[in-house]
């Protein structure tokens, strides 16, 4: 089972559900946690992992042979990210914008354009307390997460429950990160920003067709907006954790919620049945 932790806003919880779940099912049972918030990856400052491999993140950029070049500016009229362009001259590349689809090299009429690694990032991977661990981080100054993204899914291996730590907001990054998930978790806040981009993620994951449910974090702090907008749009909450000192102490000194507070393990628990309850009814559905 693939679960991932996302949310429309960073800041509202994601990383204490992510490590919590992974820390409270691994016991007899095979987890992975991949932590795809490649901006800023922060699973590691909870779950302490032993790092013992990591590998070089590159996408392919175009190389333009001058000499082969007639600089007839298709690769230009191709190209969708303006990564390209072409003077009377020359020919212009810009990395940085490149998203490595191979469009301008495939297309080029004269075959004067070879493609190069160009390294964006690095994955890492480990364990950590019975937790199998992989971390993307994008190189700083660059704009291309999804690469890195799909290179950390790619350790996800068989078996057990893959747990994914989703970037926040919902642009490509997240598309990437959450499609192939079977179910969405949605940690909000219950305040005006929590819930207009609760919705927003909503939205997103419906359009992948993606069950979620809603852990709604901080409880007690705002008003009942983020339950009513549930209930209207049928979204089950399925766990809430409370605005509380105990709770933000341990998250300021790095320790898992279900390190700190071992009695919120059932908790996270019983979260996991009760996605197994909803997929195993969305299954019978989907069969009728
Ligand atoms: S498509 Fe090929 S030949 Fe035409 S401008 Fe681009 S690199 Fe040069
Ligand atoms: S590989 Fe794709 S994104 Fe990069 S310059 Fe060529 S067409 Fe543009």
């Amino acid at each position: 089972m693939i679960i991932s932790i996302a949310s429309g806003k960073g800041g509202t919880g994601k990383t204490l559900v992510a490590t919590s779940l992974a820390l409270s099912l691994k016991d007899g049972h095979r987890v992975v946690l991949l932590d795809c918030d490649v901006e800023a990856p922060n699973d590691h400052i909870f779950l302490k992992p032993d790092v013992t491999g990591s590998e070089p993140v590159n996408i392919l950029v175009p190389k333009v042979a001058g000499d082969k070049c007639t600089y007839c500016g298709r690769c230009a009229e191709v190209c969708a990210y303006n990564a390209i362009a072409v003077l009377s001259d020359r020919v212009l590349t810009f990395p940085e914008l490149c998203h490595g689809c191979g469009a301008c090299s495939y297309l080029c009429p004269e075959d004067a354009i070879s493609e190069e690694p160009r390294e964006t990032g690095v994955v890492e991977w480990g364990r950590s307390d019975g937790v199998e661990f992989v971390q993307g981080k994008l190189t700083v100054g660059e704009a291309m997460a999804p690469p890195v993204i799909r290179k950390v899914k790619e350790h996800a291996g068989n078996g057990g429950t893959v747990i994914i730590d989703v970037p926040p907001g919902t642009s490509c990054p997240v598309v990437e990160a959450v499609k192939g998930s079977d179910f969405c978790l949605l940690v909000t806040e219950p305040t005006p920003f929590g819930l207009n981009d609760l919705a927003l993620a909503v939205e997103t994951v419906r359009k992948l067709d993606i069950p979620c449910g809603v852990v709604l974090n901080r409880a007690g702090a705002g008003d009942a907006r983020v339950e009513e907008y549930c209930r209207k749009e049928n979204i089950p909450i399925l766990l809430t954790i409370p605005l509380d000192a105990e709770i933000a102490r341990l998250y300021s000194r790095g320790i898992p919620l279900v390190e700190g507070l071992p009695e919120w393990k059932g908790s996270f628990l019983g979260l996991v049945d009760r996605v197994k309850v909803l997929l195993d009814e969305r299954n019978r559905n989907l069969k009728r």
